[in-house]
């Protein structure tokens, strides 16, 4: 195998693709470590740009503004944005002149020393951020130094040139969550053991198809040492193990929510149990947990809280680590997070969701639903989330650039639901779908925001809207009921 580390990009000649939050950071670690740096943005710049580029040029960066596409002379290595699409002009370019095009992800792997600590990996489509949560919560139980890392916190480079500065000692081993994207652009990337949670359409007008996107996702089992971990019921996971190139002697490891079979974790009468790292796994089975020690016990939080026991048991946790662990964890804001209950009516705030398969989730987890739904699509069709959840709605409201896509399979496989369709995207809108929701809603009903659609067409961010969503909950008034 070969060493890297942050002498390897010493006197490179490096292009950054993108001059936003995490180009602009990617460009300075590197060039603080002696690469030779070009950021390139086809955008022409405006102010802001004019003020980063100002200060990027003092820090020895060179910008060049208005041409994304065309590879500066002499690159070695392509950096890119989260943003940018795999098939930008800038990758054919560096394809056709041999330079590899990687991601934040790779940058991070490729800083790591020799002795550095191991990385857990986790990604899917959903739950990918509870579960290294929930992984680092438990790793730390068991008494190891460890981070979760993510899409959110601490970027990922930055964690990884931080390890053993100021006196610290370095981290045992992080819970590290990849995105499709992150994997894609980390060709070299060797996780000790790697976890798929889940397979769904999601992001594919990014990845181009289903296969494009489900190949990235799998290239998290590419060369693991211990365990693939993949989802017993989804068994696009499993085909994935079975297609990587791992190293001798690592295993299959499933998850299951039901009864385990050898070589799985699963449930048994309401204890989660291991009868995959145990000594004899024909006959036995260990106790790790019991379902009330996970928040909140939904069967989807379970299945995530299986897959980070496996990888906390891949690296050799104990079971009462597992149990402490998963006791001491809880939920981020914003993930079926309970904001009020007001004359019979609770009110749910899954922004997080998404995507149809989030959102199919939490809408399986209540009986009688008004859903506030829509935003961007990202490409998504709705037929099937409606059909699966059409009895349990008492009425939807719309909200949204794409709300026509999901009121056109309400129409098709749902057409006694009421549907209120809210034509504005002011701030006045949350609000107002709030108080289409609430009239709506009789008692003992959940007004549910699980949107299955990203938010940046209305919001800055996810977080944004669940916040504009409690705030519209807070001001409802007798009147509204
Ligand atoms: P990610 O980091 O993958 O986006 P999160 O843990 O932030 O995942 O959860 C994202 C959304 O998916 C939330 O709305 C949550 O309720 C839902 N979710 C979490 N885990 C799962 C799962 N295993 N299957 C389906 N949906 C899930």
């Amino acid at each position: 195998m070969t060493t890297h580390g942050p002498a390897d990009f010493a006197g490179q000649h490096i292009t950054v693709a993108g001059l936003g939050v995490s180009g602009i950071s990617a460009a300075r670690v590197l060039a603080g470590l002696g690469a030779h740096v070009t950021v390139v943005d086809g955008g022409d710049g405006d102010k802001q740009r004019a003020a980063a580029a100002g200060e990027l040029t003092a820090e020895g960066i060179s910008v060049r503004l208005g041409d994304g596409d065309t590879l500066p002379e002499g690159t070695e290595l392509v950096v890119t944005s989260p943003g940018w699409k795999p098939d930008s002009p800038l990758f054919a370019a560096a394809a056709a002149a041999g330079v590899d095009v990687v991601g934040d992800v790779e940058i991070a792997w490729r800083l790591r020393g020799p002795g550095a600590a191991a990385w857990l990996g986790v990604t899917g489509t959903n739950g990918k951020t509870t579960t290294v949560r929930m992984l680092a919560s438990i790793l730390a139980a068991e008494g190891l130094r460890t981070l979760a890392v993510g899409n959110i916190g601490t970027p990922i480079i930055d964690v990884v040139l931080g390890q053993g500065k100021d006196g610290e000692p370095p981290y045992d081993v992080l819970a590290v969550e990849l995105s499709s994207y992150q994997l894609h652009w980390a060709p070299s990337l060797r996780v000790h053991s790697g976890a798929v949670l889940n397979l769904a359409p999601d992001h594919l007008d990014w990845h181009g198809s289903m296969q494009a996107y489900a190949a990235d996702k799998g290239r998290i089992y590419e060369g693991n040492t211990v365990a693939c971990v993949y989802n017993a019921a989804d068994k696009a996971t499993e085909d994935l193990v079975r297609e990587a190139d791992v190293e001798e002697g690592c295993r299959a490891i499933g998850f299951t929510l039901g009864t385990p079979g050898p070589s799985q974790l699963g449930v048994v009468d309401g204890i989660l149990v291991d009868r995959a790292f145990v000594e004899n796994r024909q006959q036995q089975a260990q106790e790790l947990a019991e379902v009330s020690d996970v928040t909140p016990p939904a069967p989807h939080n379970i299945a995530n809280a299986l897959a980070a026991a496996a990888l906390a048991r891949a690296f050799g946790v104990r079971p009462t680590a597992v149990r402490d662990g998963l006791r001491a964890f809880h939920p981020d804001a914003h993930r079926i997070q309970h904001v009020a209950e007001r004359d019979g009516v609770t009110y749910i705030d899954d922004s997080k969701a998404t995507n149809t398969h989030a959102a199919e989730a939490s809408l399986a987890a209540y009986e009688h639903i008004v859903w506030i739904a829509g935003g961007l699509a990202k490409g998504a069709t709705f037929d099937e989330l409606v059909q699966k959840s059409a009895s349990r709605l008492r009425g939807v409201v719309l909200i949204g650039a794409d709300r026509a896509l999901i009121g056109e399979a309400l129409a098709r496989h749902a057409p006694d639901v009421p549907v209120v369709d809210l034509d504005r995207t002011d701030t006045g809108a949350m609000p107002e779908a709030v108080r289409e929701a609430t009239r709506l809603a009789r008692p003992g009903d959940t007004v549910l925001l699980a949107p299955a659609c990203a938010s940046m067409d209305m919001f800055v961010n996810y977080n944004k809207r669940g916040e504009a969503f409690a705030e519209a909950v807070g001001e409802l008034t007798a009147r509204d009921h």
